[in-house]
């Protein structure tokens, strides 16, 4: 909890570093700064004189610029869409609209607010978990298999930099083009939820002494986690250009798809696996400290997936042009192609069964994810007959709170701090 003081400190630290900008001073031994006191108090004045002299031009500048401010600037493009200079409800839409993007309220997503509350009532912090067990099972010569390391490594690797995929694809490419307040305000809270799931790797990373370049290149240099990065790269890439704007169906659909590679795939389905096994090791009593970050991260990451499963349906019902034969099978087919990159992925970090689970069983896993997502977006299933193989798994993130507007409201969320293993 912040006081008082707190400030007060803040304060002096702040004087001292512009004190060091304004005037560098070359450094005195002790013995001689006692022999310059007398003449300081005469620099000082001088000093402050100076400064007060041109503080008054620069304030006489700023007053000009003040009053010379037009505080009508905007409202004419405004006009056209606002009655009375006000945003009307039916005016809101989720992209291409034109209405005052400032105004939070009065809101037209619900759902979308409900959405950042949520998320804010369950915020946490790195720090807050103990990662001391973890630590010494890390360091110990026989603590954990050589499969099991290769988990933690690979996981570590790909999901260090997947983050910051999706936190540069949020507010490089998404945000602008989202035109929505409410909207908005949820993907601020979700970049801000990126950020920190990046600091947990990091975390996690400098705790357990691991070779931070190495982790953090896998992304480039480890096939089956490059193969993934570089599949939602190219979505960024397309639309996160300054002079990209949507409005034509083209470019319409190329926001939607990049809404669907980011939201269903990278956070629907690639972070799958490495969760899966991330989490199954603590359920074993090993690297509990990294399983308990990763369970965090997979209840906002689970919001997350339900917030763009909305925003993409709603766009569908105010465009339904934008949902035509064409873009359903071009959805299907990105669902598919992640679907299948997370398959060779399970192989890749599991070449023989580990943690009681194998690579056939993930892969069933992830189809009955795949399906999931393909009728989250009202399309038909691919896989016939499938079943969770890890029942546990729903239990903790508890795929019956991942529900969607379009499903049912959600209103467990608001647990705050405390997650168990129940
Ligand atoms: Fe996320």
């Amino acid at each position: 909890m912040l006081n008082w003081d707190d400030y007060g400190k803040e304060e002096k630290a702040t004087s001292a570093i512009i004190e060091k900008v304004i005037e560098p001073k070359p450094s005195v031994p002790h013995a001689e700064k006692s022999a310059q006191k007398e003449v300081q108090p005469v620099q000082q004045t001088t000093e402050k004189h100076a400064s007060t002299i041109v503080e008054g031009s620069r304030a006489e500048a700023a007053r000009k610029a003040v009053n010379e401010i037009d505080e009508t600037a905007g409202n004419a493009e405004l006009d056209e869409m606002m009655q009375n200079g006000r945003v009307q409800v039916d005016q809101k839409m989720m992209i291409n609209c034109k209405a005052d993007l400032n105004q939070l309220v009065p809101f037209k997503y619900d759902w979308a607010w409900q959405k950042y509350l949520d998320g804010s009532a369950n915020h946490w912090m790195p720090q807050e978990i103990n990662m001391t067990n973890d630590i010494v099972l890390w360091k110990s010569e026989d603590g954990l298999t050589e499969d099991e390391r290769t988990i933690v490594k690979r996981n570590l690797g790909f999901f260090s930099t997947a983050d910051s995929l999706v936190a540069n694809n949020l507010v490089l490419a998404i945000y602008r083009l989202i035109t929505n307040p409410e909207c908005r305000q949820y993907i601020l809270r979700q970049s801000l939820e990126e950020a920190i799931h990046t600091h947990a790797y990091q975390y996690c990373i400098e705790s357990l002494g691991m070779d931070e370049g190495e982790i953090f290149n896998m992304y480039r240099e480890v096939p089956c986690v490059a193969r993934k990065a570089s599949w939602g790269l190219k979505y960024t890439q397309e639309i996160s250009d300054p002079d990209f704007t949507t409005g034509t169906e083209e470019t319409d659909k190329q926001l939607l798809k990049n809404l669907i590679a980011f939201y269903c795939v990278l956070e629907g389905i690639f972070f799958y696996c490495g969760f899966t096994q991330i989490l199954s090791m603590g359920r074993r009593n090993k690297m509990t400290g990294t399983a308990e970050q990763f369970q965090y991260i997979l209840r906002d990451e689970s919001m997350h997936v339900n917030f763009g499963i909305d925003v993409i349906n709603q766009i569908k019902i105010e465009n339904p042009h934008l949902w035509d034969d064409q873009m359903k099978s071009e959805a299907a087919q990105m669902i598919l192609e992640g679907t299948e990159l997370e398959i060779q992925y399970a192989r890749d970090t599991m070449p023989r069964g580990v943690l009681g689970m194998n690579a056939s069983m993930m892969e069933e896993y992830l189809k009955f994810i795949a399906n999931r997502r393909l009728t989250q977006l009202g399309l038909d299933e691919e896989f016939v007959g499938v079943t969770n193989p890890f029942p546990w798994m729903s239990e903790i993130m508890d795929l019956r709170k991942e529900k969607n507007f379009f499903e049912t409201r959600v209103t467990e969320y608001q647990v705050g701090g405390a997650l168990n293993w129940e």
